[in-house]
C-alpha cells in the first residue's frame, strides 16, 4: 500500500520471446523490494522499437503462464496483446490507469530499454500515469539523464509511496546475463538452454517447434 492506503501495482513489460530466469528473478526481487500488492507481467504485442517477435503472441503468453504457474500472486496482463498493433506503453498505461485510478503503478524496465526511453512514443507522459523503476542489467550502463529525467530521480524507494506517479528510481538486482536472443540462438543451433529458463518453457518450445531457425 502507498501512504494513502492505495494498492501498489508493478507492471513488468517485455517481448518475453521467450520468458527466462533474467525476467523471473528480477520479478521476485522487485516484488519483495517494493512490497508490491500485485505484480503483472505484460507481454507486448509488437514492440515499437524492436523487430517482430519470433514466437506468436499466443505462444509467448502460454510460455509466460507456464513460467509463473507456481506464483499464484502474479498475473499475466494481456491488454497489449488484446489491443494488437504497436504496443505503446503510454497508451497501455492510460488504459490501465482508467481501471486502476486509485492505485500507484510502478513500471519496471531493464537498463537497455531505459537507454532508449527518449525514443518512446510520448515518453514524458508515462510519468503522468506511473513511476518508472529501472532495473540494472549486466554490461549495460545508463545514459546520461536529461533534465526532465534528472528532476524525477529519487534515491529512496519509499519516495514512490508518497505520490502515485512521476518519479524515477534505479534498482539493482542480482546480475544474470541471460537474454532471449541468446536462448533463441541456442534452440536454433541445437544447443542446451537448460537452467536459463524454466523446464516447462523448454518443453513447450520443443513441443511447438519454436525457434528452430534464427
Ligand atoms: P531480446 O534478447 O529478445 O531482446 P530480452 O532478453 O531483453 O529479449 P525482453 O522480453 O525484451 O527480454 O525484456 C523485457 C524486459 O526485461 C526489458 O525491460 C529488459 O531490459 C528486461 N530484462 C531482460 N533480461 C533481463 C536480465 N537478464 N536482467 C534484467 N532485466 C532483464
Amino acid at each position: 500500500m502507498d501512504i494513502s492506503g492505495n494498492k501498489v501495482i508493478g507492471i513488468y513489460g517485455g517481448s518475453f520471446d521467450p520468458i527466462h530466469y533474467g525476467h523471473l528473478r528480477t520479478a521476485v526481487e522487485v516484488e519483495a523490494f517494493f512490497a508490491l500488492d500485485e505484480l503483472r507481467l505484460m507481454p507486448c504485442y509488437q514492440s515499437p522499437l524492436k523487430q517482430g517477435t519470433r514466437a506468436s503472441a499466443a505462444d509467448r503468453v502460454a510460455m509466460l503462464q507456464l513460467a509463473i504457474a507456481a506464483q499464484t500472486d502474479w498475473l499475466c496482463e494481456t491488454c497489449e496483446i488484446e489491443r494488437q498493433g504497436s504496443s505503446y506503453m503510454v497508451e497501455t498505461l492510460a488504459m490501465l490507469k482508467a481501471d486502476l485510478a486509485n492505485s500507484t503503478l510502478i513500471v519496471f524496465i531493464g537498463m537497455d530499454a531505459f537507454n532508449q526511453l527518449t525514443h518512446w512514443y510520448r515518453w514524458q507522459q508515462l510519468f503522468n500515469y506511473a513511476h518508472l523503476a529501472v532495473i540494472t542489467r549486466p554490461g549495460v550502463v545508463p545514459n546520461n539523464l536529461d533534465d526532465f529525467l534528472a528532476n524525477r530521480l529519487v534515491s529512496h524507494a519509499a519516495a514512490l509511496r508518497t505520490t502515485t506517479a512521476g518519479q524515477l528510481f534505479f534498482q539493482t538486482v542480482t546480475p544474470l546475463d541471460i537474454s532471449a536472443t541468446h536462448i533463441r540462438s541456442l534452440f536454433s543451433n541445437h544447443g542446451n538452454a537448460r537452467f536459463l529458463l524454466p523446464d516447462s518453457v523448454i518443453a513447450y518450445i520443443n513441443a511447438h517447434n519454436l525457434y528452430r531457425t534464427i
